[in-house]
């Protein structure tokens, strides 16, 4: 049996080298992040530790995903993982990995969370939105009772936010139970019965003719039709709100990601369909990332 042992200095930095010449963006991170995933070697061990050494298994499945890596694939592919708000998120090519950007709405989903409340996720995808307000709300927040509906188009996507679900927030519980869920397949609202509370949504909002000038990983791995928001990207913005008035309760929250330059788009959609005080927030780069509003029958 080969003993060949080598030094992990000298195999991350080739890695990094690979990953650059294949143009990744973030090579050195990327790099550091499938040692780790192979080794275990946290980034503190590599430098505390300069002779520290790979055996010859692990010199071998590092480049192996180093060389998925060089060719586009995304990193959460490869190690099967992203972690939202500051929870780990299984994720795979049936649904959008997901975005730091998308943490603002959940953040401001949680301020507007009460007891008792009915959420749903509309286009959950991983279900990195719903599960995090969930158990953010639950666990940090104390809020009692929440129950939440995640729906989307796409069954393989809604068997990643199931397991995510399982993982994270335990089992189904019951609509009464704090932290219960229910995952359920349809066209937006096809199947979302009876009404909501708060409705969240980040929908696929890119314009169709833009999403060829996305990077490689976004453009061949996330799912099409989780990025493709026709052709002036408003599309399922239109929908949703549209078609929101029936489902949501009184006095009841509707709120939105949206691409940087939509929010006073999606603002006057809002506003159309008789939602009040409309508003937005901004990310951490200062662009438009979050619309929400109000809904008022009387
Ligand atoms: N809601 C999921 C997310 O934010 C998926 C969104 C989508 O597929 N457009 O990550």
């Amino acid at each position: 049996m080969k003993q060949r042992i080598s030094n992990a200095q000298k195999i991350y930095k080739e890695g990094v080298r690979l990953l650059e010449d294949a143009g990744v963006e973030e090579a050195g991170l990327d790099a550091w992040h499938l040692l780790e995933h192979v080794s275990g070697i946290t980034r503190a061990a590599y430098y505390a530790h300069p002779d520290l050494e790979l055996d010859v298994e692990q010199e071998e499945a590092y480049f192996a995903y180093v060389r998925r890596r060089a060719r586009r694939i995304p990193l959460q592919h490869i190690t099967g993982e992203q972690e939202f708000m500051g929870y780990p998120f299984y994720v795979n090519g049936h649904v959008l990995i997901p975005r730091q950007d998308t943490e603002l709405l959940v953040e401001e989903a949680l301020g507007m969370l009460a007891p008792g409340m009915r959420i749903l996720d509309m286009c959950t995808g991983s279900g990195c939105i719903l599960i995090s307000l969930l158990k953010a709300g639950r666990e940090r927040r104390h809020i009692a009772g929440l129950y939440g509906t995640g729906t989307d188009i796409s069954q393989e996507a809604l068997q990643v936010a199931e397991r995510n679900a399982r993982r994270l927030l335990g089992g189904r519980g019951t609509e009464e139970e704090a932290g219960g869920f229910r995952f359920c397949r349809g066209d937006l609202f096809e199947n979302a019965e009876g009404k909501y509370d708060l409705i969240v949504s980040n929908p696929p909002y890119i314009r169709t003719q833009e999403i060829k000038k996305l990077q490689p990983e976004v453009q061949c791995h996330d799912p099409y039709i989780a990025l493709d928001g026709r052709d002036d990207g408003l599309h399922y913005y239109r929908r949703i709100t549209a078609e929101s008035t029936a489902h949501i309760t009184e006095g009841g929250h509707l709120l939105f990601e949206t691409g940087h330059d939509q929010a006073e788009d999606v603002c006057a959609l809002l506003e159309q369909a008789g939602y009040h005080g409309v508003f937005v927030k901004k990310d951490l780069a200062g662009l438009d990332r979050v619309v929400g509003g109000s809904y008022n029958r009387t």
